[in-house]
C-alpha cells in the first residue's frame, strides 16, 4: 500500500525503496510541520490568505504543488537499458567499431591507408584551385598594402586547404560489456550499483528522488531544480516575515519561542536553497555542453572519453541542440556515437568547470 502512496518503482531493489521512502517521509513531515507553524503564527502567507492576495497565492501554490509532484515522480522511468534495449541489439547489427581518419569512418586498419590516399587526392584538387586564386592575389599585391594582407604563403595555404598534417587515425573506443546485466552497453550507459541495472545516459543515482537520473528523466530532475529553487526563495521570504512579526510580540517567553521556530525555518530554507541552486547551476552547464555528472567527474577514466582532450566534449552539438536533446527527447532514447576529436571544437578561455587550474569534482 505504502509503495502505491509513495509512487515507488517496485522493480527497484528493496533498499533503494526504503531509502527513497525515508527521503519522501522527511519531505512530507518537514512541510507538514512547517505549514502547521505558518498557520499558527503570523506571517506573510497568512496575511495573503486573509487579504485574498490571489496572484501571490496562485504563484506560491503552483510552485509548491508542481515541485512536490516532481519530487515524487522524477525518479521513475530514467531509461533503464532493460526497458530501452539498443537498436543494435534488437536488429542484431554490429556495434560501431573501427577508426576515424579525418572524419571518415573506416572499419579496420587496412582501410586507413586507402582513406588517407583518398583524402590527399581530394584535397590536392581543392588546393590547385585555391592556389590559382591565391596567385592572382599575388599578381595585384603591388597595387597597394591592402591586397598584400590578402595573400598567404603556399605552405600556409596548403595547410589550410588540405589539412594533411591533421590526419590522425583515431581508434574508436570499444563499448563495454556489463557482467551483471550480461549486455553490451551503448556509450554513456552505466551500471547503477543501487538500482542494480544499466541506465542509459547515466547521470547519478539520486537519494532524494528515489532513483537514477538518466536519459529520459534528466529533464524532470532539471525542472524540479528550477521550480524548487524559486519555491525556496518564496519560503525564505515567508519565514523572514514571520520572524519580523515575532519580534513585536510583547510577552518575552512567547517571543523567544516563536522566534526560535522561524529561525529554524530560515536555516532550513537557506540550506536547501543553496543545495538546489548550486545543483541547478551545475546541471544547466551540463545540459548546455551535453554532459552528465558521471562523465564530467570521471572524464579521465571513462574509456570512451579519456581519448579526448579535457576541453573537447564529444557529444556537444551546440548549445541549442544540446538543450533540445535533453529537454525535448520525445521519450525516446538515442544511440550516441563518437566523433573524431579534430571535428570537435575546443572550448577556450577560462571556464569554472573545465580549466587547467583546478578540477571542481
Ligand atoms: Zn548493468
Ligand atoms: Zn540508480
Amino acid at each position: 500500500m505504502l509503495k502505491y502512496i509513495f509512487c515507488l518503482d517496485t522493480s527497484l531493489p528493496e533498499d533503494v525503496q526504503i531509502s527513497s521512502m525515508s527521503a519522501r517521509g522527511f519531505y512530507i513531515i518537514t512541510y507538514t510541520l512547517s505549514f502547521i507553524a505558518l498557520g499558527y503564527y503570523d506571517n506573510q502567507l497568512l496575511e495573503a490568505i486573509h487579504d485574498y492576495h490571489i496572484t501571490y497565492l496562485v504563484l506560491y501554490c503552483s510552485l509548491l504543488i508542481s515541485s512536490t509532484i516532481l519530487f515524487f515522480t522524477a525518479g521513475t522511468n530514467c531509461g533503464y537499458l532493460r526497458d530501452y534495449p539498443t537498436e543494435d541489439l534488437v536488429q542484431g547489427k554490429e556495434y560501431q567499431t573501427g577508426y576515424f581518419v579525418n572524419g571518415r569512418h573506416v572499419v579496420n586498419r587496412d582501410s586507413i591507408e586507402a582513406a588517407v590516399e583518398e583524402h590527399k587526392q581530394e584535397s590536392d584538387a581543392v588546393f590547385e584551385v585555391a592556389k590559382e586564386a591565391n596567385d592572382s592575389q599575388i599578381g595585384v599585391q603591388t597595387q597597394g598594402d591592402e591586397e598584400t594582407e590578402e595573400r598567404v604563403s603556399e605552405v600556409e595555404l596548403k595547410s589550410r586547404i588540405t589539412g594533411i598534417e591533421h590526419i590522425s587515425p583515431f581508434e574508436i573506443p570499444p563499448k563495454r560489456y556489463c557482467e551483471e546485466c550480461k549486455v553490451t552497453q551503448p556509450y554513456r550507459t552505466k551500471h547503477c550499483r543501487d538500482c542494480k541495472t544499466c541506465v542509459r545516459k547515466y547521470d547519478h543515482h539520486c537519494f532524494w528522488i528515489g532513483g537514477c537520473v538518466g536519459e529520459l528523466n534528466h529533464r524532470k530532475f532539471f525542472a524540479f531544480l528550477v521550480i524548487k529553487t524559486f519555491s525556496l526563495v518564496m519560503s525564505f521570504d515567508i519565514a523572514v516575515s514571520g520572524y519580523d512579526r515575532a519580534v513585536k510580540i510583547d510577552e518575552l517567553k512567547q517571543q523567544f519561542h516563536v522566534k526560535a521556530i522561524f529561525i529554524f525555518l530560515i536555516c532550513l530554507t537557506v540550506m536547501f536553497f543553496f543545495f538546489t541552486a548550486i545543483l541547478l547551476f551545475y546541471h544547466f552547464f551540463l545540459l548546455m555542453t551535453n554532459q552528465t555528472t558521471w562523465e564530467h567527474s570521471k572524464k579521465t577514466s571513462i574509456s570512451y572519453l579519456k581519448v579526448y582532450p579535457r576541453t573537447v566534449f564529444p557529444f556537444d552539438y551546440g548549445i541549442w541542440n544540446n538543450l533540445k536533446m535533453t529537454l525535448w527527447h520525445g521519450n525516446k532514447t538515442r544511440e550516441w556515437t563518437l566523433r573524431h576529436p579534430d571535428l570537435l571544437r575546443t572550448r577556450e578561455g577560462f571556464n569554472y568547470f573545465e580549466n587547467e587550474y583546478y578540477n571542481c569534482c
